[in-house]
């Protein structure tokens, strides 16, 4: 686990960003990043620009390529995660943006338990010869950098979605770059409050900012960070041709949730590990999976399918919904979905902490497994 709350200046250009200095603090970079200019009567918060096109003679143009809300929102981002941000209509549409890059028939190494979206796409265009898949268990360290040699792209996703595998992101980013492959970490679960990957120095970041950066289960939206100006410009020609492009309004719902991140995350994680402290404990609950940091934890359910159905289903503070990283808990039998990855026990339970009280958190938990 790499946590980070005081981190090494980070570059922020002064028209971009907008804010005072070169805070070094993430907590403080969530709060002050990607607001106007402070010129007297300017608004603190960059407004909702709703506009397709603007004025000739500016940087902006069209909104395809650039707008006002969706850049404040790509300039707090991107300061960050260190890098540059690109962002889109979902997780996704960034994650296609990013698997673009590839070249025909190039070969990308993949987690064996991805976010199964993920694994979805990974498998369609890996059924169309558009890529080869090489799938590793990324706990393996020398099974991913082996399985880098004359590969394109090193996809990472730690921990993973559900399973909770991690990867030693240093290890297989030097391994991946001594093979002359690219990197790209999905940053999803982690967020940039507890794991910078370009700082490990990986080439790309991924989010879908739908979950924890949003935080409010209220909009759709991606990023893709780039350590680097060239492919900053390669991914943001994708987002213009690929028509990819998040509206204003969800921008500023998404900036909004990101002047948060910081503490949410941080109380999500303590309730996590309130509740995961019993949860290993319980005579119901087996295979408990978390971390020990982060803010998502999955467990099994004893008995069968509906036994983990019915506990999903009696909770009173828990919603039983898809998705992950609001301030409200939820739960989910994962396996519900056609497509969620066979590796994924039937009976596996994936918990997403919100930031309630702990012990209320773990009262209704226990009550509906008690009840089964
Ligand atoms: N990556 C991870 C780890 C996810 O959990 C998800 C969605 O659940 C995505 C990517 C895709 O994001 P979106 O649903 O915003 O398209």
């Amino acid at each position: 686990m790499q946590t980070l709350s005081v981190m090494a200046p980070i570059e922020v250009s002064g028209h971009r960003v907008g804010a005072v200095g070169t805070p070094d603090d993430l907590r403080t970079i969530a709060v002050t990043a990607g607001r106007p200019a402070r010129t007297p009567d300017a608004p603190l918060n960059t407004p909702i620009v709703a506009a397709s096109s603007f004025i000739a003679g500016g940087p902006m143009d069209y909104a395809r390529d650039d707008s006002p809300t969706v850049r404040a929102f790509e300039d707090a981002l991107g300061a960050l995660e260190g890098g540059t941000a690109t962002a889109f209509s979902s997780g996704m549409a960034a994650a296609n943006a990013a698997l673009d890059l590839v070249p025909m028939a190039g070969i990308v190494v993949v987690p064996e338990d991805p976010y199964a979206g993920t694994g979805v796409r990974l498998g369609e265009l890996a059924d169309i010869g558009r890529i080869a898949r090489r799938q590793v268990d990324i706990s393996d360290t020398a099974a991913v950098i082996a399985a880098c040699a004359g590969a394109d792209l090193l996809w990472l996703e730690t921990p993973t979605n559900p399973l909770l595998v991690q990867a030693e992101l240093a290890a297989c980013i030097a391994g991946a770059h001594a093979a002359g492959c690219r990197v790209l970490v999905d940053n999803t679960f982690a967020t940039p409050i507890l794991q910078r990957p370009l700082a490990q120095g990986a080439d790309l970041v991924l989010h879908s900012v739908t979950k924890a950066i949003g935080g409010h289960s209220d909009l759709l939206m991606g990023v893709v960070v780039a350590a680097d100006a060239d492919l900053a410009t390669a991914i943001h020609s994708r987002r213009v041709s690929l028509g990819a492009v998040p509206s204003a309004f969800d921008a500023f719902l998404a900036l909004r949730g990101l002047r948060t991140l910081a503490i949410r995350v941080e109380r999500a994680q303590e309730n996590a590990r309130h509740v995961v402290e019993r949860l290993r404990e319980h005579p119901k609950a087996t295979a408990v999976r978390y971390p020990g940091w982060g803010t998502i934890a999955s467990f099994e359910a004893v008995g069968d399918e509906a036994s983990a159905e019915r506990v999903c289903n009696a909770t009173r503070i828990w919603t039983y919904a898809t998705s992950l990283g609001g301030v409200e808990s939820l739960l989910e039998r994962r396996r519900r979905h056609p497509h969620e990855n066979p590796l994924v026990p039937a009976t596996l339970i994936r918990l997403s902490f919100g930031i309630e009280a702990a012990a209320d958190l773990w009262a209704d938990l226990a009550a509906a497994l008690d009840a089964d």
